[in-house]
Order: structure tokens, then C-alpha cells, then sequence
């Protein structure tokens, strides 16, 4: 084939783009109409190669309640159940007084990464007599930063043969502060080269140590009984999973898919940097060598307590936050004003989100609820209009099992009689 078209396609139009690709994919008149129709000219301001925007279904969770506030909280996300999930979570946290947030520490990490240090001795002498120097350097790079009250505040080395990272911890206020972060590292790389020892890099570190945020909540046992399960049984089989979740890794990366399910798409919704907070999360649940499930639940007395505790650098000011208006209609939705706040909503739905899921294992299974949710999904797979979708998924809803050759039987039947 040809790929004579690729060269300077960044250049061209986004209607030059679109007609390029139709014609090398084929693309039907209906399937080139979808694609302009969706184009917005914000889209083509926020990344390269711009086509159209690509949409995904956004609802609420209701009844959150943090730290005795309620909150209405914007969820992106294409897969069922998981809004239906978090508001489950949530309603039942709230009955027994709600999550309790930590106001939580907000400092993101910039790395020097130096290589080849022969004498770490001098390198960590030279950081303590020049600590001020190299803070007042990062603040130079970007000044605004401090006078709003944050900016570089503390550093580290850390030795990580053959390198050594040289951590600034900087505030940086309102914003998730990847940009800031990095012209700080890379003005401080500049001075550490004038001492003559090489740098590998400067950039931001996405495990944001300094930003975890911790949240707690109490559930009543009475509150979480259902499916023929006492309170205490189901509580008992959450204590388990949660006890699995923090010695084998496979359960583990199911357990925080779960909580990742609620904070990537409040994360979304709030134009967030998700893969930043995923990768962060990630990297936490394994810092001390093993992959473990992020969130622990314990039985005391009465009571089912759930802690999360995990990276979380929100921002919300910076990168697409201000210039989307569906985004600023989002924290109009949730009230939501600061980055803390917006770090301890997100890790709520979390940790109810993860709360909803271990209650359905422990008792009737992730499958009867979930699956309740995924039949309209599996009508509409099979061609079912929007009309016809919740008849389908209805009897698909009583089959023992439904896969789509039931679903497209019950569709013809439907369209027969
Ligand atoms: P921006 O570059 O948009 O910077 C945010 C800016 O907002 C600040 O630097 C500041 O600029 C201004 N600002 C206004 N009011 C405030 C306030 N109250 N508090 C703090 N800042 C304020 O975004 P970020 O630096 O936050 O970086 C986030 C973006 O970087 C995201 O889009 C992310 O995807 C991307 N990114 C992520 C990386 C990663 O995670 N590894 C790497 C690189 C980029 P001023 O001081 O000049 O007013």
C-alpha cells in the first residue's frame, strides 16, 4: 500500500485528515457522517492528528457522603454497572455516617536521575550545602508557582544503582503539576551538570508519595446483609477476600480493577490525567516488593471498616480541566472546588465501589447483578433498538444462561410477535 498520504498529515485540515482516512479505510457515507458530526473544534486545540472525538456515556453517583458532605459525583465510563455499583457502595457507607477523608499531604516528586556517581559522598555533601540554592533555582523556573504560596519545599537523593535520584518535592497548589514539576527538574539538571556529573533525565515521578490520600469507612453489619446472607456472613466473606487481596497478586489486581473502576472514571469526568493516577496507584500497591490489593477490610465489633489508602495528585485547575465545557459542567455538578476535595471524592467511590464488589462476591456472586446490568448491553450487541433493549435484556434476565445467540433468539421472537 501506498503511504505516500502519512507524510505531513499532522499539517493538513481536520476535514483533509478525515477525507484521507475514509478514502484509505473505505469508510461508508454513514460512518463518514458519524465522523464529522462528532468533530469539535476543541478537539482538534487538545491533540495531533486530530479525526473527531470519540464519546463515552457519563452518569452520577448519588448519596456519596465525605466527611459529612453529600455529593452528586460525574462518572465516566463505557461499562455497565459500575455507577450502579459505586452508588450501591456508597448509599450503604452513608446509612452508617459515611467516609471519613484525611486531609492529605499534596507535594508531587520531580527526579534528577544522575548516572555514574563515583563519590556519592560528595554528591550528598554538595546537595546539603547548596539545599537552598537548588530550591531557589527550581523556583526561578517557574516563579508563579511560589507566590501563590507553593513551589519547590524539600529534597532527597536516593540511590538506585548505577543511578542516583536527586527527588524535589514541590507544591504545587490547585494543579496536578506535571508541566510545573518538569521545568523545575529540568532547571535543576542544568545546575547539576555545571558541577560536572551527568544527567540522565529530568522529569516527574507519577508514584506521588507525598500525595496519598487515605480514606476510612464504617459500615453497620445489619447494613450489608441481603441474598439470603447475614450482615455478619457477608462481612466475614468481605474480611477474606480483602485478607486474600494482601498476599496473592492475582486477586489483587482484581480487587484495586475494582476500586480503579470508580476513581478512573470520576478521574475522567473531572479531565484528570487518569493514566497518571493509574500507574501511580499501581506502582503503590506494589512498593514494598509484593502486588497487594490497595484497600483492607476488617471486622470490629459491630462494624465492617474499610481503609484505602493510595496516590492521588488531582488537579483542578491546568492541562484540559479549564478550556472543556463539559468538564467545568462536571465540578459545577459535584461542588467540587479544590484538589483535595476532589482527591478525597474520588478515593470515596473508590473505596465504595470496592465495597460493592467484594459484597456481591461474598454472597450471591459478582455475576447475578452484574450480568442484570450487561444484558441490555448484550441486546443492543445483537441489533436490539433502544426500544427493544430492555424487553430483550428483561428474559434474558430470567435464562440460566445468556449469551448472544439467546439474546438474537429472543430479539426475532420479540420482532416477530
Ligand atoms: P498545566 O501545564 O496546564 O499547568 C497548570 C498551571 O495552572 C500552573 O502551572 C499554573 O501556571 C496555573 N494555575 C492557575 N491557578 C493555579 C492554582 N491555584 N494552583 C496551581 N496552578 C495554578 O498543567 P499541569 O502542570 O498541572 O500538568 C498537568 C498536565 O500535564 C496534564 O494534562 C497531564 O496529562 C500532563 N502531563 C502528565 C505527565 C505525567 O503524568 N507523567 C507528563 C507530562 C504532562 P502559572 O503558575 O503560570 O499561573
Amino acid at each position: 500500500m501506498n503511504n505516500n498520504w502519512q507524510h505531513g498529515f499532522y499539517r493538513r485540515s481536520v476535514a483533509d485528515r478525515q477525507a484521507i482516512v475514509s478514502e484509505q479505510r473505505r469508510l461508508s457515507p454513514a460512518q463518514q457522517q458519524l465522523m464529522k458530526e462528532h468533530a469539535t473544534p476543541l478537539g482538534n486545540q487538545l491533540v495531533e492528528n486530530y479525526l473527531t472525538d470519540y464519546r463515552l456515556p457519563e452518569g452520577v453517583t448519588v448519596g456519596l457522603l465525605v466527611n459529612g458532605r453529600h455529593y452528586t459525583v460525574p462518572m465516566v465510563v463505557e461499562e455497565p454497572s459500575v455507577i450502579a455499583a459505586a452508588s450501591n457502595g456508597a448509599q450503604r457507607v452513608a446509612r452508617s455516617g459515611g467516609f471519613d477523608a484525611v486531609t492529605a499531604p499534596r507535594l508531587m516528586i520531580g527526579q534528577v536521575i544522575i548516572k555514574d556517581v563515583t563519590d556519592f559522598a560528595d554528591l550528598q555533601q554538595w546537595v546539603k550545602t547548596h539545599h537552598d540554592t537548588i530550591l531557589a533555582t527550581a523556583n526561578a523556573a517557574h516563579p508563579s508557582m511560589q507566590k501563590r504560596g507553593g513551589g519547590a519545599v524539600g529534597l532527597r537523593l536516593r540511590q538506585e544503582p548505577p543511578f542516583v535520584s536527586l527527588d524535589l518535592e514541590i507544591d504545587v497548589q490547585e494543579a496536578m503539576g506535571a508541566n510545573c514539576v518538569n521545568t523545575m527538574a529540568e532547571a535543576v539538571a542544568d545546575l547539576v551538570r555545571q558541577q560536572g556529573w551527568h544527567v540522565t533525565a529530568a522529569i516527574l515521578s507519577n508514584l506521588a508519595t507525598e500525595s496519598v490520600q487515605e480514606v476510612t469507612a464504617h459500615v453497620a453489619l445489619a447494613d450489608l446483609g441481603g441474598h439470603g446472607f447475614s450482615g455478619k456472613e457477608a462481612a466475614s466473606g468481605i474480611a477474606d477476600l480483602s485478607a486474600l487481596a494482601q498476599v496473592d497478586p492475582y486477586r489483587a489486581a482484581t480487587h484495586n480493577k475494582g476500586i480503579m473502576n470508580g476513581i478512573d472514571a470520576v478521574m475522567i469526568a473531572a479531565g484528570n490525567d487518569w493514566r497518571a493516577i493509574e500507574s501511580g496507584a499501581h506502582a503503590y500497591a506494589a512498593r514494598d516488593g509484593q502486588y497487594r490489593g490497595l484497600s483492607t477490610w476488617q471486622i470490629q465489633d459491630a462494624e465492617l471498616i474499610g481503609h484505602l489508602a493510595l496516590p492521588l495528585p488531582t488537579g483542578v485547575v491546568g492541562g484540559s480541566i479549564g478550556l472543556n465545557p463539559q468538564t467545568r459542567l462536571n465540578y459545577q455538578i459535584s461542588g467540587i472546588q479544590t484538589a483535595r476535595q476532589l482527591a478525597q471524592v474520588a478515593a470515596s467511590v473508590g473505596l465504595a465501589q470496592n465495597l460493592a464488589a467484594l459484597r456481591a462476591l461474598a454472597t450471591n456472586g459478582i455475576q447475578a447483578g452484574h450480568m442484570k446490568l450487561q444484558y441490555r448491553s448484550l441486546a443492543l450487541s445483537v441489533g436490539a433498538t433502544a426500544q427493544e433493549a430492555p424487553l430483550v435484556a428483561r428474559q434474558l434476565a430470567k435464562a440460566k444462561h445468556a449469551d448472544k445467540a439467546l439474546a438474537k433468539d429472543i430479539l426475532l421472537k420479540l420482532r416477530k410477535d
